[in-house]
């Protein structure tokens, strides 16, 4: 199968949808891999590492109009519209409930469109969301060290402390996949860390976890607040599936928390778990409510594609090698992972979560 890879056109976005590795892989598993010029470049990757990998350099129009499959990170913005066809499919992720021009884009052009984010395991993972997770839970202990600093807008806490004299207290709200990253480059920096999480099943797992390295802590009110007014930092990792983030740190608690506490809103993208959260990017990270710095980049994988691309290939490539092995009829069929990840076929939306957003379409 010709297997297309694009660069990727959002703004700010530098990560790409192949890895050469990947790329490697799917050129051994004989299929001919089409690589736009340029589409590795912000993700470190130049041109001679896809050609050493067996991957042909195209352009853009090539890469979209030769390629059966187009493996991509963002979902098509306007400008691509037009590339979309009947006889492609397309692997990306595409947040189509958030985005009614590109459901219709889809539908009207009959593509094929699997999304990256709504691809579930047989345990209910989403196992392709999971490496942006883990990368920005990762992040946000490192945010959150930054900003702790003096010269970036914090106490001037260095975050494990030294000999002497104790660490910051780092508080986690929700132990998934984002928390317990983050707890866990947490605890690696020596802070004082305390997670707190609503599933007991979840609680068991983390305490199993990390054993002393951190405290566990079942997320009622009462809890919450005890946690929160000593805290230096809180990370907000919450996920309630198919809902906005409960607001578990409201306006009327910032008082309470130490006026130099910095808070790591990662939920923000899906709404934040602080009442007082609102996106931010990197650009200009952060702001203050109450004098509490707030930091809530909402593409926080972002700022390390490089990290970012080599993980989701890590994800994606499994799927990607059945569906360029079997082709899309076959591939879908015999597995229900890539199922749940279809979103639109055939000119028809063919998942519950978009047509529930747009119940005209459906
Ligand atoms: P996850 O499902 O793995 O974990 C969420 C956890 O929250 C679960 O353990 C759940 O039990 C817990 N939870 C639910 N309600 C709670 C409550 N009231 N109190 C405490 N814990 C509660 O999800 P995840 O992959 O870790 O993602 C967390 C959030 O991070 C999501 O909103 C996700 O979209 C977001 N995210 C943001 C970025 C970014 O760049 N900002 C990147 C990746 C993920």
């Amino acid at each position: 199968m010709r297997v297309g890879v694009v660069a990727e056109i959002k703004p700010a976005e530098r990560r790409v949808g192949l890895t050469p590795a990947g790329a490697a892989a799917l050129v051994a598993d004989g299929h001919d891999v089409l690589v736009q010029t340029g589409a590795g470049v912000g993700a470190g990757f130049g041109d001679e590492d896809y050609l050493r990998a067996g991957a042909r350099i195209v352009s853009v129009d090539q890469a979209w109009g030769d390629s059966e499959l187009l493996v991509k990170v963002k979902e098509p913005i306007a400008a691509e519209y037009g590339y979309l066809r009947s006889d492609l499919t397309l692997f990306t992720y595409l947040h189509l409930a958030a985005d009614r021009p590109l459901t219709e884009a889809l539908m009207a052009a009959k593509t094929t469109a699997i999304a990256y984010e709504t691809v579930r395991d047989e345990s209910g993972a989403l196992p392709l969301l999971a490496p942006m997770s883990e990368v920005a839970g990762r992040l946000a202990a490192q945010a959150a060290a930054h900003h702790l600093q003096h010269p970036f807008g914090g106490p001037g806490l260095l975050i494990g402390g030294v000999p002497g004299v104790p660490p910051a207290r780092v508080v986690v709200i929700g132990g998934g996949v984002v928390g317990t990253q983050a707890a866990l480059v947490a605890v690696g920096m020596q802070a004082d860390v305390t997670i707190l999480d609503s599933s007991p099943r979840r609680l068991r797992q983390l305490d199993e976890f990390f054993g002393p390295r951190a405290q566990v802590v079942m997320s009622d009110p009462l809890a919450l607040e005890e946690a929160i007014v000593d805290a230096d930092v809180l990370i907000g990792a919450v996920l309630v599936p198919g809902a906005a983030a409960p607001k578990l740190v409201r306006a009327d608690h910032l008082p309470s928390l130490k006026p130099a506490a910095v808070l790591v809103d990662v939920a923000i993208d899906q709404g934040g778990c602080f009442e007082t959260s609102r996106p931010t990017t990197y650009l200009d990270p952060t702001y203050r409510v109450a004098g509490i710095l707030h930091y809530c980049v909402a593409n926080m994988p972002g700022a390390v594609p490089r990290t970012s691309t080599r993980a989701l290939t890590n994800a994606t490539l499994p799927y990607v090698r059945k569906l360029a092995g079997l082709g899309p009829d076959l591939a879908l069929a015999g597995d229900e992972a890539l199922q749940a990840g279809l979103n639109v076929r055939d000119g028809l939306v063919r998942h519950a979560g978009v047509a529930t957003a747009f119940p005209d379409l459906a």
